[in-house]
C-alpha cells in the first residue's frame, strides 16, 4: 500500500471531517481502492469492504488492535487486544446470486452493501424515523427472487425461519459483515459481546494520527521554517529526531 502517504491520508481526513458516518466509510474504503469511483465502492459486499478496511488498518498501523467495550453484566470498563491477523481472509464470493432452500421455500439474494444501508437509512428518515423495519427493509431490497412451492411470492416479509437461514447463508459468505468478540469480564467473569466496528475504529485512528501530524508539522514549520509538503516528506524516525531536537533546544 505505497500510496498510502500522508498526504493523501491527510487529504481523506479533512475530507471525513465534514462528512457523516457513510461518507467517512466511503473516504475510507477509497484508501484501499486508489482510483475506484463512488459507484464502485458502494456496491462492494459490507463484509468484503470491511475486510479491505482492516488490510489498511494493518498497512497504517499494524495488526493489533486495542478494543475497549462495557460488561453487559456488571459495567466493569474492559480494555483488550484484538489481533486482525486472526480474521477470516475469504474472500466474498463474487457477484453470483446466494440461494436458500428451506422447506417449500426458495429465494435467491444478494449480500448487502453500503449503498443498500444508505437507502434503508434514508427510506427511515422519509418514513419519519423509527428502526424497527431497517432489517426486514434491507432484506427486502437484497430479495431477488423468493418461491413457495414453485410459485413467485411477492408479499414480504419473509418468514421468521426463511430470514434466520438468510442471515446464515449472508454471515458465511461475508464473514468481515459482523465481526463480534466474545469477551470474559474480569470482574465478574461473564461473557459480553462487543461488536468491532472498523469504519469507526479506523476513523478514531486516522483522526488522532491527522492531529498529531498537523502538530509535528506546526512545531517543524515553526523552528526551521519548512513547508507542509517537505515535512511530510520526512521518514518519522527523521521527523521524531528533529523534533527532539526542537524540545532540547
Ligand atoms: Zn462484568
Amino acid at each position: 500500500m505505497d500510496h498510502l502517504g500522508a498526504g493523501a491520508l491527510l487529504a481523506a481526513w479533512e475530507a471525513g471531517l465534514a462528512s457523516d458516518d457513510g461518507g467517512r466509510a466511503l473516504l475510507l474504503h477509497s484508501l484501499a481502492r486508489p482510483g475506484a469511483d463512488a459507484g464502485e465502492l458502494l456496491s462492494v459486499p459490507l463484509g468484503q469492504r470491511d475486510a479491505e478496511l482492516f488490510a489498511v488498518r494493518r498497512a497504517l498501523f499494524g495488526a493489533r488492535l486495542e478494543v475497549r467495550a462495557e460488561c453487559a453484566a456488571c459495567g466493569e470498563e474492559m480494555e483488550f487486544e484484538f489481533d486482525a491477523d486472526g480474521l477470516s481472509t475469504t474472500p466474498t464470493a463474487p457477484g453470483e446470486p446466494l440461494r436458500v432452500e428451506v422447506d417449500e421455500w426458495t429465494v435467491e439474494f444478494r449480500l448487502p452493501t453500503p449503498a443498500d444501508i444508505a437507502a434503508v437509512a434514508a427510506a427511515g428518515e422519509d418514513a419519519g424515523g423509527g428502526d424497527g423495519g431497517a432489517g426486514a427493509a434491507l432484506l427486502a431490497r437484497c430479495t431477488l427472487r423468493a418461491e413457495r412451492g414453485g410459485r413467485p411470492v411477492a408479499d414480504r416479509p419473509l418468514p421468521g425461519h426463511v430470514q434466520r437461514r438468510i442471515a446464515a447463508v449472508s454471515a458465511e459468505s461475508d464473514p468481515l459483515a459482523d465481526v463480534t468478540l466474545n469477551v470474559a469480564c474480569p470482574a465478574c467473569g461473564k461473557a459480553t459481546r462487543a461488536e468491532l466496528d472498523i469504519t469507526s475504529y479506523l476513523w478514531a485512528e486516522l483522526d488522532a494520527w491527522a492531529r498529531d501530524t498537523l502538530l509535528d508539522v506546526h512545531l517543524l514549520a515553526t523552528a526551521y521554517g519548512w513547508s507542509e509538503p517537505e515535512i511530510l516528506a520526512l521518514s518519522p524516525l527523521r521527523r521524531r529526531y528533529y523534533l527532539e531536537l526542537c524540545a532540547d533546544a
